[in-house]
Protein backbone atom coordinates (compact mmCIF):
# COMPACT_ATOMS: atom_id res chain seq x y z
CA UNK A 1 0.00 0.00 0.00
CA UNK A 2 2.69 2.56 1.20
CA UNK A 3 4.63 1.28 -1.96
CA UNK A 4 1.63 2.37 -4.42
CA UNK A 5 1.21 5.60 -2.97
CA UNK A 6 5.11 6.33 -3.37
CA UNK A 7 4.81 5.33 -6.99
CA UNK A 8 1.76 7.18 -7.80
CA UNK A 9 3.21 10.32 -5.76
CA UNK A 10 6.38 9.55 -8.08
CA UNK A 11 4.70 9.39 -11.29
CA UNK A 12 2.18 12.27 -10.91
CA UNK A 13 5.35 14.61 -9.79
CA UNK A 14 6.73 13.52 -13.10
CA UNK A 15 3.87 14.01 -15.01
CA UNK A 16 3.54 17.32 -13.88
CA UNK A 17 6.75 18.30 -14.49
CA UNK A 18 6.25 17.34 -18.50
CA UNK A 19 3.39 19.23 -18.62
CA UNK A 20 5.17 22.44 -16.99
CA UNK A 21 7.65 21.78 -19.55
CA UNK A 22 5.50 21.39 -22.79
CA UNK A 23 3.14 24.83 -21.30
CA UNK A 24 6.81 26.68 -21.08
CA UNK A 25 7.91 25.13 -24.34
CA UNK A 26 4.85 26.23 -25.80
CA UNK A 27 5.20 30.29 -24.15
CA UNK A 28 8.86 30.46 -25.85
CA UNK A 29 10.18 30.52 -22.47
CA UNK A 30 12.55 27.51 -23.31
CA UNK A 31 13.29 27.86 -26.83
CA UNK A 32 16.43 29.41 -27.64
CA UNK A 33 17.11 33.01 -28.41
CA UNK A 34 18.32 33.27 -31.91
CA UNK A 35 20.14 36.03 -31.16
CA UNK A 36 21.78 35.14 -27.94
CA UNK A 37 23.45 31.94 -30.05
CA UNK A 38 23.75 32.94 -33.64
CA UNK A 39 26.17 34.87 -34.95
CA UNK A 40 25.92 38.32 -35.34
CA UNK A 41 24.54 38.81 -38.95
CA UNK A 42 27.43 40.19 -40.64
CA UNK A 43 27.66 44.44 -41.03
CA UNK A 44 25.66 45.20 -44.67
CA UNK A 45 26.93 47.86 -46.85
CA UNK A 46 24.37 49.72 -48.61
CA UNK A 47 25.78 50.96 -51.89
CA UNK A 48 25.66 54.26 -52.52
CA UNK A 49 22.46 55.92 -54.00
CA UNK A 50 22.75 56.51 -57.69
CA UNK A 51 24.99 55.74 -60.41
CA UNK A 52 27.91 53.68 -60.28
CA UNK A 53 31.39 54.90 -60.59
CA UNK A 54 33.31 55.39 -63.95
CA UNK A 55 37.05 55.85 -63.39
CA UNK A 56 37.72 59.24 -64.97
CA UNK A 57 41.50 58.10 -65.02
CA UNK A 58 42.38 55.56 -67.67
CA UNK A 59 45.76 53.63 -68.08
CA UNK A 60 46.89 54.33 -70.64
CA UNK A 61 50.47 51.62 -71.29
CA UNK A 62 52.09 54.66 -72.05
CA UNK A 63 51.55 56.99 -68.95
CA UNK A 64 51.52 56.76 -65.04
CA UNK A 65 48.41 56.01 -63.70
CA UNK A 66 46.23 57.59 -61.37
CA UNK A 67 45.29 60.85 -60.92
CA UNK A 68 47.10 62.10 -57.58
CA UNK A 69 44.32 63.65 -55.50
CA UNK A 70 43.83 67.47 -56.71
CA UNK A 71 44.36 69.58 -53.94
CA UNK A 72 41.91 72.22 -52.83
CA UNK A 73 43.97 75.01 -54.35
CA UNK A 74 44.13 73.88 -57.55
CA UNK A 75 40.26 72.61 -57.72
CA UNK A 76 39.60 76.39 -56.69
CA UNK A 77 42.15 78.08 -59.43
CA UNK A 78 40.40 75.75 -62.54
CA UNK A 79 37.04 77.07 -60.91
CA UNK A 80 38.28 80.24 -60.87
CA UNK A 81 39.69 79.70 -64.55
CA UNK A 82 36.24 78.02 -65.74
CA UNK A 83 33.84 81.38 -64.67
CA UNK A 84 32.26 82.08 -68.09
CA UNK A 85 32.42 78.85 -69.57
CA UNK A 86 29.96 78.16 -71.07
CA UNK A 87 28.89 74.83 -72.62
CA UNK A 88 25.99 73.41 -74.56
CA UNK A 89 24.00 70.32 -73.31
CA UNK A 90 25.67 66.68 -74.43
CA UNK A 91 22.30 65.14 -74.87
CA UNK A 92 19.34 67.18 -76.35
CA UNK A 93 16.36 67.76 -74.66
CA UNK A 94 17.17 67.59 -70.78
CA UNK A 95 17.16 70.31 -68.64
CA UNK A 96 20.26 70.86 -66.32
CA UNK A 97 18.16 72.55 -64.25
CA UNK A 98 16.47 68.54 -63.37
CA UNK A 99 19.83 66.98 -62.88
CA UNK A 100 21.05 65.88 -59.73
CA UNK A 101 24.44 66.94 -58.81
CA UNK A 102 26.37 64.03 -58.71
CA UNK A 103 29.81 65.55 -58.85
CA UNK A 104 30.92 65.14 -55.01
CA UNK A 105 29.23 61.58 -54.71
CA UNK A 106 31.38 59.09 -53.13
CA UNK A 107 32.43 56.35 -55.60
CA UNK A 108 34.42 53.24 -54.94
CA UNK A 109 36.30 55.34 -52.57
CA UNK A 110 36.96 58.53 -54.34
CA UNK A 111 34.82 61.54 -55.07
CA UNK A 112 32.66 61.20 -58.65
CA UNK A 113 34.23 64.05 -60.31
CA UNK A 114 31.59 64.31 -63.04
CA UNK A 115 28.12 64.22 -64.14
CA UNK A 116 25.74 61.44 -65.17
CA UNK A 117 22.71 62.71 -67.19
CA UNK A 118 20.61 59.41 -67.80
CA UNK A 119 19.29 59.05 -71.74
CA UNK A 120 18.22 56.45 -73.37
CA UNK A 121 20.18 53.58 -75.04
CA UNK A 122 21.07 55.24 -78.62
CA UNK A 123 20.67 58.99 -77.88
CA UNK A 124 22.86 61.39 -79.60
CA UNK A 125 25.65 62.42 -77.34
CA UNK A 126 26.68 66.34 -78.94
CA UNK A 127 30.11 68.30 -78.22
CA UNK A 128 29.51 70.62 -75.67
CA UNK A 129 32.10 72.69 -77.06
CA UNK A 130 34.73 73.71 -80.28
CA UNK A 131 37.70 71.50 -80.13
CA UNK A 132 39.50 68.24 -80.85
CA UNK A 133 39.11 64.75 -80.07
CA UNK A 134 42.25 64.52 -77.95
CA UNK A 135 41.73 60.54 -77.41
CA UNK A 136 39.42 57.76 -78.09
CA UNK A 137 39.87 55.81 -75.46
CA UNK A 138 38.08 51.81 -73.97
CA UNK A 139 38.80 51.78 -70.41
CA UNK A 140 37.28 48.76 -67.46
CA UNK A 141 35.60 51.78 -66.28
CA UNK A 142 34.41 54.07 -69.03
CA UNK A 143 33.96 51.64 -71.45
CA UNK A 144 34.09 53.68 -74.95
CA UNK A 145 34.78 56.99 -74.00
CA UNK A 146 36.19 60.06 -76.34
CA UNK A 147 38.37 63.24 -74.40
CA UNK A 148 38.27 66.50 -75.97
CA UNK A 149 40.49 69.19 -75.86
CA UNK A 150 38.88 72.84 -76.04
CA UNK A 151 40.28 75.24 -78.77
CA UNK A 152 42.68 77.45 -76.24
CA UNK A 153 44.04 73.15 -74.50
CA UNK A 154 43.11 74.50 -71.59
CA UNK A 155 40.14 72.04 -70.49
CA UNK A 156 39.32 68.57 -71.33
CA UNK A 157 35.80 66.89 -72.06
CA UNK A 158 35.79 63.52 -70.99
CA UNK A 159 32.34 61.26 -72.76
CA UNK A 160 31.90 57.80 -71.19
CA UNK A 161 30.24 54.69 -71.22
CA UNK A 162 28.88 55.34 -75.12
CA UNK A 163 27.65 52.42 -76.98
CA UNK A 164 29.61 53.48 -79.96
CA UNK A 165 31.15 56.33 -81.55
CA UNK A 166 29.92 58.16 -84.11
CA UNK A 167 30.51 57.11 -87.81
CA UNK A 168 33.99 58.44 -88.72
CA UNK A 169 35.39 59.96 -86.08
CA UNK A 170 38.94 59.86 -85.51
CA UNK A 171 41.35 60.89 -83.29
CA UNK A 172 42.52 64.93 -84.01
CA UNK A 173 39.57 65.24 -85.66
CA UNK A 174 37.54 68.99 -84.86
CA UNK A 175 34.21 68.74 -83.12
CA UNK A 176 31.90 71.85 -82.97
CA UNK A 177 29.83 72.34 -80.62
CA UNK A 178 26.43 70.13 -81.15
CA UNK A 179 28.52 67.84 -83.19
CA UNK A 180 27.26 64.49 -83.08
CA UNK A 181 30.45 62.16 -81.32
CA UNK A 182 29.03 58.97 -80.32
CA UNK A 183 25.71 57.89 -78.56
CA UNK A 184 24.57 56.80 -75.00
CA UNK A 185 25.19 53.51 -73.43
CA UNK A 186 25.97 51.12 -70.70
CA UNK A 187 29.50 50.47 -71.42
CA UNK A 188 32.34 49.93 -68.64
CA UNK A 189 30.80 49.61 -65.57
CA UNK A 190 27.49 51.25 -66.26
CA UNK A 191 24.47 48.77 -64.86
CA UNK A 192 22.95 47.45 -68.02
CA UNK A 193 19.53 48.90 -67.22
CA UNK A 194 20.68 52.51 -66.27
CA UNK A 195 22.16 53.70 -69.83
CA UNK A 196 23.71 57.59 -69.29
CA UNK A 197 26.22 59.64 -70.26
CA UNK A 198 28.67 60.30 -67.54
CA UNK A 199 30.49 63.78 -68.65
CA UNK A 200 33.36 64.98 -66.53
CA UNK A 201 35.18 68.33 -67.32
CA UNK A 202 39.15 68.32 -66.67
CA UNK A 203 41.38 71.58 -66.69
CA UNK A 204 44.50 70.55 -68.17
CA UNK A 205 47.93 70.62 -66.69
CA UNK A 206 50.79 72.68 -68.91
CA UNK A 207 51.76 69.29 -70.25
CA UNK A 208 48.35 68.93 -71.88
CA UNK A 209 47.88 65.42 -71.31
CA UNK A 210 44.47 64.00 -71.92
CA UNK A 211 44.38 62.19 -68.98
CA UNK A 212 45.83 64.55 -66.38
CA UNK A 213 44.17 67.11 -65.18
CA UNK A 214 42.11 68.98 -62.20
CA UNK A 215 38.38 67.63 -62.08
CA UNK A 216 35.37 71.05 -61.57
CA UNK A 217 31.60 70.58 -61.60
CA UNK A 218 30.15 70.56 -65.07
CA UNK A 219 26.61 71.22 -64.20
CA UNK A 220 27.10 75.01 -63.57
CA UNK A 221 29.01 75.16 -66.49
CA UNK A 222 25.87 73.75 -68.43
CA UNK A 223 23.05 75.99 -66.56
ZN1 LIG B 1 29.33 58.68 -63.62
Amino acid sequence: MRAQTVAAFALGFVFGGLCLAVALWSTGALRPKSRGWAPAPPAIVLPSPGLPDLSRAPQPAQAPMVLPPEPAPARGEANRVAAGLHLSMPIDGVDPNTLADTFRDARDGHEHEALDIPAPRGTPVHAVAEGNVAKLFESKAGGITVYQFDDSRTWCFYYAHLDHYARGLREAALLRPGDILGYVGTTGDAPPDAPHLHFAVFKLGPEKQWWKGTAIDPLPLLK
